[in-house]
C-alpha cells in the first residue's frame, strides 16, 4: 500500500513538472521550446503550398476498425484534448507505411496546426499511430518512420458538426486541468466519422510531432478533403482549462519545409503515368514501320 502511494506521487510529480515545462504562449511558448524543436531540420506542422506538391499515387491508406464503436477515456493535459480508446485495436495500413500501425490517441488543435496555401481552418485533428514492432508510441517516437499521423482539418461552418458532438459534450467532464484530468466518455466513438468521405486523397510528408520534444519520427498523412466544425463547437474546445486560464488556442508556428518533398497523394495517378509511358514504344514502333515502308 505504501509503495503504491510512492509510485503515483512520483508519477503525479513528473507529469506537473512536464506539463509546466512548455506551453503556447509567453516565456515557455514555441521560440522557447528547446531541443530538436529548436534545431531540426524536418519539423512540424508546415504550410502546404498545394500548387508545388508532387502528384504520385503512393496507394490508398487501409482504416482497420475505424469504423467499430469504441468506448474511450477523455483527457485534458493542459496542452490538448485527447481520446484513447478500448477494446479491439485500431489499425492503419497501406499509402506508403512499412508496416502496420496501431491507433494510439487522437487529439485536437484549434485552430489548425497546418495550413494549406496559407489558409489556416477552425481545428485539426491527429489520430496518431506507433509502429507495431516498437510496441508504443513513446518508444516509437525515437525511430525514423515510428510514427504515422493522419490529420483531419476542420473549416468553420454555420452548422453544427453531428458527429463531434460526443466529443464536445465530453469536453464539459474535464473542464479544469489538474495536472492532468481523465474522465470517461458517456457515448463510444466511432473514428471513421471524422475521417472526410474522401479519405484516399492526401498529402504526404516526413515531419516531427508538433509538441516537445518535437522528435522527428512522423510519417505525415494530411487529407485533401475537410470536414466543417461550428464557432459554438470551436468554443467549447477553448473552454478547456489549463494551469494558467483556459487554452484559447494550440497550435506551434508553421515551421521551414527546407528541402523536404510534399506528395499529394491522388487516386490512380501513377496508373495514367504509366499507360502513358507504355504507349511512347507503340508510337515509336509505328513511326519505324512507318520508315521502313
Ligand atoms: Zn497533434
Amino acid at each position: 500500500m505504501r509503495r503504491s502511494c510512492i509510485i503515483v506521487t512520483v508519477i503525479g510529480l513528473y507529469v506537473v513538472t512536464a506539463s509546466e515545462d512548455w506551453a503556447y504562449w509567453g516565456i515557455h511558448g514555441p521560440p522557447h521550446w528547446p531541443g530538436l524543436c529548436a534545431t531540426g531540420k524536418k519539423q512540424s506542422p508546415i504550410n502546404i503550398m498545394s500548387e508545388e506538391t508532387i502528384k504520385a499515387d503512393l496507394g490508398a491508406l487501409k482504416f482497420i476498425r475505424y469504423d467499430f464503436a469504441a468506448t474511450g477515456e477523455i483527457t485534458n493535459n493542459g496542452h490538448a484534448v485527447q481520446i484513447s480508446l478500448y477494446g479491439v485495436p485500431i489499425h492503419l495500413e497501406g499509402g506508403d507505411l512499412p508496416s502496420r500501425y496501431t491507433l494510439d490517441q487522437m487529439h485536437f488543435h484549434w485552430p489548425a496546426e497546418h495550413t494549406v496555401d496559407e489558409t489556416r481552418d477552425a481545428l485539426e485533428l491527429h489520430f496518431v499511430h506507433y509502429d507495431n514492432k516498437y510496441g508504443n508510441a513513446s518508444e516509437a517516437a525515437k525511430h525514423e518512420n515510428g510514427i504515422a499521423v493522419v490529420a483531419t482539418l476542420f473549416e468553420l461552418d454555420t452548422q453544427d458538426n453531428f458527429d463531434l458532438m460526443p466529443i464536445v459534450k465530453a469536453i464539459e467532464l474535464v473542464p479544469k486541468w489538474t495536472g492532468k484530468s481523465t474522465a470517461m466518455m458517456r457515448f463510444k466513438v466511432i473514428p471513421y466519422l471524422f475521417l472526410p468521405k474522401n479519405h484516399t486523397t492526401y498529402y504526404r510528408y516526413n515531419g516531427s510531432l508538433t509538441t516537445p520534444e518535437c522528435q522527428e519520427s512522423v510519417m505525415w498523412f494530411v487529407f485533401t478533403e475537410k470536414l466543417t466544425v461550428s464557432k459554438q463547437q470551436v468554443n467549447m474546445f477553448k473552454s478547456t482549462g489549463t494551469s494558467n486560464g483556459t487554452l484559447d488556442f494550440n497550435y506551434r508556428p508553421t515551421q521551414a519545409i527546407g528541402d523536404r518533398k510534399v506528395y499529394h497523394r491522388l487516386d490512380g495517378y501513377s496508373a495514367v503515368t504509366c499507360a502513358r509511358s507504355n504507349l511512347a514504344p507503340i508510337f515509336f514502333s509505328f513511326f519505324l514501320i512507318r520508315l521502313w515502308r
